[in-house]
């Protein structure tokens, strides 16, 4: 997202009830953000439709955090459209199984070729290669060039692809089927074909991909697209969805500065779902796709989410809430509190994989690279060595209960000044942060 959109993110985040208006304007920031990563402007008008209805329902008004719950949501939608679990390839149930490729030229089809030789090689299976790309000079030799790199044999039958510059001459069609055909009578286990594309969207190719579809009968029918390719990716989705009904999308050259917003529009314009993504030159520059991860890199706030879940998990509901209600009187908030947010704070999990997370949050970071655990363990021993008298009321402990909590704790009386000092100064932070807003971790400021 914008810069914007993150600082309306951060408002709402201090906020404890969202207004219609707060929602309204959330819902501008996202429109926008959308439309500046290039989503098409039917797929960003649905979208905030559904985001503002959620928003406005009881879902939100009635959770722990309104404000999150609104960035969960826009997430959720976001994964949703992106089809939620990524899916693996489909394999014929009798081999070999047919894997076309198509999309426009230099969408990244034969060097996807050879990343899928490669991966599929590595899973055990025996790709065959099939050039029936004769449009372009020196579509077969690139095709020879990424099999011999993915170490998968390319079946090219073509009469003078020595010269480089020539124009390899013959029958796609045919070249499509007589490769598949020979998979089966060499037994490889997948054919995957790689075809011709245009520049722009075309009758004859298209004709030409439905011709070799009609006649290998491919068990998948990956339609590649780039990722950069901005608003046009509607239409050109949407003619090769309908002029070859592809299977599954994907998405290459991943690796540029493109945000994504291309995802979006294909898999909401045509249902199908986004296999793969392609993130470089090299053949190991190939993943499957993560609907969640793209959905981050649209909303471009790191993994904030998964941090979000996390803390929901980690801090009951209940227990928040009156631990809220301590921390705004202030003087209200005790040593077991102090306890018991230290404990919450480690079943958040290691706090230092969580930093990396966050975006933009410099200070956090700075905090977390001093947290250490051994440290709660002490604070939690020492606090356990005290009576709930003294939790209750640190004042009464004077020099005779300090060295009998050290003792018991194992630590020095030193230790146990210092912890007392640190409570002290996170009260006050009680506070501070009860007039501010926030949630406040001991020791680290705002979270
Ligand atoms: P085709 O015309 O659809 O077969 O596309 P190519 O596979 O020939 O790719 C066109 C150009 O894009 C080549 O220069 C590739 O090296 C490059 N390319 C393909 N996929 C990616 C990718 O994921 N990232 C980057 N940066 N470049 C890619
Ligand atoms: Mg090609």
């Amino acid at each position: 997202l914008s810069d914007r959109l993150t600082s309306t993110f951060k408002n709402l985040r201090t906020k404890g009830r969202l207004s219609e208006a707060d929602i309204d304007a959330t819902v501008r920031e996202i429109r926008r953000a959308l439309l500046d990563a290039d989503v098409a402007v039917p797929v960003v008008r649905e979208f905030t439709g559904t985001v503002r209805e959620r928003a406005l329902s009881a879902e939100v008004s009635g959770a722990l955090n309104p404000a999150q719950q609104v960035v969960k949501i826009v997430n959720e939608e976001l994964v949703s459209i992106l089809g939620g679990e990524s899916r693996p390839l489909t394999f014929a149930k009798t081999a070999p199984t047919v894997i076309m490729l198509a999309g426009l030229q230099g969408a990244g089809k034969t060097t996807l070729a050879g990343k899928l030789a490669l991966s599929l090689k590595e899973q055990g299976h025996t790709p065959l290669l099939v050039a029936a790309d004769l449009q372009r000079p020196n579509a077969v030799t690139q095709l020879k060039v990424v099999g011999e790199r993915a170490g998968a044999p390319v079946y090219a039958p073509h009469p003078g692809v020595a010269g480089e510059d020539e124009v390899p001459t013959g029958d796609p069609v045919a070249v499509a089927r007589a490769g598949v055909e020979t998979a089966r009578s060499r037994q490889h286990d997948v054919v995957i074909i790689d075809t011709a594309g245009r520049l722009g969207v075309d009758a004859e190719l298209m004709q030409q991909a439905a011709d070799i579809r009609d006649a290998t009968s491919p068990d998948e029918i990956l339609f590649v697209i780039d990722a950069m390719i901005g608003q046009d990716a509607v239409a050109t989705a949407q003619a090769f969805a309908d002029g070859v009904a592809f299977t599954g999308v994907v998405l290459s050259k991943l690796d540029g500065d493109a945000r994504g917003g291309a995802a979006l529009s294909v898999a909401r314009v045509t249902g199908r779902p986004i296999l793969f993504a392609s993130t470089g030159e090299k053949l190991t520059d190939f993943e499957p796709f993560h609907p969640d991860r793209m959905a981050s890199r649209i909303l471009d706030m790191g993994d904030v989410l998964t941090l979000i879940e996390q803390a929901e998990k980690a801090f009951d509901a209940d227990q928040t809430e009156a631990m809220a209600a301590k921390m705004a009187s202030g003087t209200d908030f005790t040593l077991s509190d102090f306890l018991v947010q230290m404990q919450q704070m480690r079943s958040m999990g290691s706090m230092k994989k969580m930093l990396g997370m966050l975006p933009g949050m410099g200070q956090m970071r700075e905090a977390l690279e001093n947290f250490d655990e051994r440290e709660v363990d002490r604070v939690e021993a020492i606090i356990r060595s005290m009576t709930p008298a003294e939790r209750d009321n640190p004042k009464i402990i004077n020099g005779s209960r300090r060295a009998r909590i050290a003792r018991g704790s194992g630590v020095t009386t030193t230790d146990v000044n210092q912890l007392l000092e640190r409570f002290a100064g996170a009260q006050k932070m009680m506070r501070q942060m009860a007039r501010g807003g926030g949630m406040a971790v001991p020791g680290m400021g705002n979270l």
